[in-house]
């Protein structure tokens, strides 16, 4: 099994929060255990920033669904490797909170504080939602 993970982001559109994204992450996290694919998804008003992985052709067709969507526009993507392991094994789509984005963790990662993830390299985009993940595990366990 070739196991890939692709990371990208995209632009809200206009008019898309609250209910559109609950139902996107529910609609995901279905989708996602029934086709073996785990990752991250985080966003503002403004941006989607999404890390997917399984084997190489579950998070293709799951990629090209995704950008037939016209809940978003211009994706951008931003890495898209092999690996030998998952780093968000344990989520069928984790759902970054807007509350784990704070400022030191955007400025440690882009040049100022503002989430803007078409300013990341593949590696930073990695490091971010892995910085995310860890943070909001974290303000999960505290609540
Ligand atoms: P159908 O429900 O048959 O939809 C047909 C078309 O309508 C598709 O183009 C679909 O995108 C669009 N659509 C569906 N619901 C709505 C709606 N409420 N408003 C407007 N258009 C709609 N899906 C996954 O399976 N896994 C993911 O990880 C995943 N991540 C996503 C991340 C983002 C940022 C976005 C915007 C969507 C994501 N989705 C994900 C949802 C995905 O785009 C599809 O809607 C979903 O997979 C169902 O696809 P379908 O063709 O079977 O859907």
């Amino acid at each position: 099994m070739r196991l890939v993970q692709l990371i990208y982001c995209s632009r809200v559109v206009a008019g898309v929060h609250g209910t559109a994204i609950t139902s996107i992450v529910d609609v995901s996290r279905f989708n996602n255990t029934r086709d073996g694919v785990t990752g991250a998804l985080c966003f503002n008003a403004n941006f989607f920033l999404q890390c997917l992985e399984g084997e190489r052709s579950a998070v293709n067709e799951t990629y090209h669904r995704i950008l037939r969507d016209p809940r978003h526009e211009h994706a951008l993507l931003l890495r898209y490797d092999q690996i030998s392991k998952r780093q968000f094994g344990d989520w069928s789509m984790g759902y970054l909170s807007s509350q784990a984005m704070a400022p030191d963790l955007l400025l440690q990662f882009g040049s100022n504080d503002r989430f803007d993830p078409e300013q990341l390299g593949a590696d930073a985009a990695l490091d971010f939602l892995l910085a995310l993940k860890a943070r909001s595990i974290r303000l999960r366990e505290a609540a």
